[in-house]
């Protein structure tokens, strides 16, 4: 798995690159913290680094935060998300395994437009949309 370069659009700056290659190499979901652990032999000693590089990734559509861990994962797949400036995101959708800790992107189509007729049907304009799924993965249902 190679992040650098990966990035479509503008260049990352180092502590970007660093970030999002952290994120990646983890495999997983971390914390600030976790990527701070990760990168003080980077030379990274500081949350505000780690926050203010992760600000700078998430609306580029290359790391989602995943609000109910409170945790950043790298894209799974950013070529699809537009113009890599985050313009056209739509409709991100995480399955999250509680037990080996997973996560697993998608999006679907469907959703993307049953959610969009609700929010017009009730004039509410969505800034993101991120969904969920807290469960079990298939790997470790076939291993219980
Ligand atoms: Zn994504
Ligand atoms: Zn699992």
């Amino acid at each position: 798995m190679t992040a650098t370069g990966a990035a479509p659009g503008r260049k990352l700056t180092r502590n970007q690159s660093l970030v999002l290659d952290a994120l990646h190499a983890s495999g997983g979901p971390a914390s600030a913290y976790d990527l701070l652990d990760r990168l003080r032999d980077e030379g990274l000693r500081n949350p505000l680094q780690i926050y203010r590089a992760l600000n700078a990734l998430i609306p580029r559509g290359l790391v989602h935060r995943l609000e109910s861990l409170n945790a950043f994962v790298a894209c799974a797949h950013p070529h699809e998300h537009g113009d890599g400036e985050g313009h056209d995101h739509g409709l991100i959708a995480f399955a999250i395994c509680g037990d080996c800790h997973r996560v697993e992107e998608f999006s679907d189509p469907d959703i993307t437009r049953l959610l969009a007729g609700w929010a017009a049907a009730h004039a509410f304009q969505p800034d993101h949309t991120i969904l969920e799924l807290r469960g079990t993965c298939g790997l470790c249902r076939e291993g219980q």
